[in-house]
Order: structure tokens, then C-alpha cells, then sequence
């Protein structure tokens, strides 16, 4: 093993390493198969190690087809993996989803009387309030037409 945990010899065809990649099958260096620690680790890395890149991804995707005619006429270094940009960009949408769309609140509100019924201040007014409620929901059933057979 390389100091930094790198393999001296190509983990696929054993072919003595000269850098991150095999000259001979072209496997990197990096061998993903990691504890689970480390996978976690990547997934932050991969958006500390974002820098300028990012940005330029995506002025350059304003430009319809122009990232893809650079990434498949090979110039690609300056831009963001594909995978890693649709990660990066999946997560900032529910970021920004979760702080711009809103759902209502969670209070339920129940009024009976045209009175919240959270304003009442004793049991037996919550329970008369619930009660004109109920009384008015038998009403409003009995109302209704009878159910067709
Ligand atoms: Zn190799």
C-alpha cells in the first residue's frame, strides 16, 4: 500500500501504478468499496469540492445544448460530473422547495358558534361548544337527501 492508502499495482490487471489511473485498463486508483463512514464522507466532500466548477455548469446550462456539445466534444475537466450535478441539484430543489412552498399550518380550526373553539377557557365550554357543533352536523345530515339503493 501507498502511503496515502493507494495500491502500488492496479487492483483489476496488477499493472504497477503511475498515478491515479492505470495506464494499461484505465481503473482509478480510488477503490470506492469503503466502510459506510466513507461513503457518507464523499457525499459531503463531493459538495465541498464543488468550487468554480459549479457555476460555470450552470451559466453554461442556460445555453441549450451547449454543455452537452462541450462534455461530448471531450472538453469536460471544466464542468461538473453529470451524476454530480443532478445530486447537487436534486438536493438545492427540496432546499428551496421546502423554504418557498407551504401547505398551510398544522392548527386544525375549529369554530363552533363562529368562535374558535381554541378560545374557550373551561371544560364544560369546550365541551357546550363541541356539543352545538355535533348538534349542527345531525342537522345538516339529516338534511341530506336519502343515499339511491
Ligand atoms: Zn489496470
Amino acid at each position: 500500500m501507498h502511503p496515502e492508502g493507494h495500491p502500488h499495482a492496479c487492483e483489476n490487471c496488477a499493472t504497477p501504478l503511475q498515478g491515479e489511473y492505470c495506464h494499461h485498463c484505465g481503473q482509478h486508483v480510488h477503490n470506492p468499496v469503503r466502510s459506510f463512514g466513507h461513503a457518507v464522507e464523499e457525499v459531503f466532500e463531493s459538495f465541498w469540492h464543488l468550487d468554480g466548477r459549479i457555476f460555470r455548469t450552470l451559466r453554461r446550462l442556460l445555453a441549450p445544448g451547449r454543455l452537452a456539445q462541450d462534455y461530448l466534444a471531450g472538453r469536460r475537466v471544466p464542468y461538473v460530473q453529470p451524476m454530480r450535478l443532478f445530486v447537487v441539484l436534486c438536493v438545492l430543489t427540496f432546499f428551496v422547495g421546502r423554504l418557498v412552498v407551504h401547505f398551510g399550518s398544522d392548527a386544525v380550526d375549529v369554530r363552533a358558534g363562529g368562535r374558535p373553539i381554541a378560545q374557550a377557557r373551561t371544560v364544560e365550554e369546550v365541551e357546550r361548544l363541541r356539543g352545538g357543533q355535533v348538534a349542527s352536523l345531525r342537522q345538516a345530515r339529516a338534511a341530506l337527501p336519502a343515499p339511491l339503493e
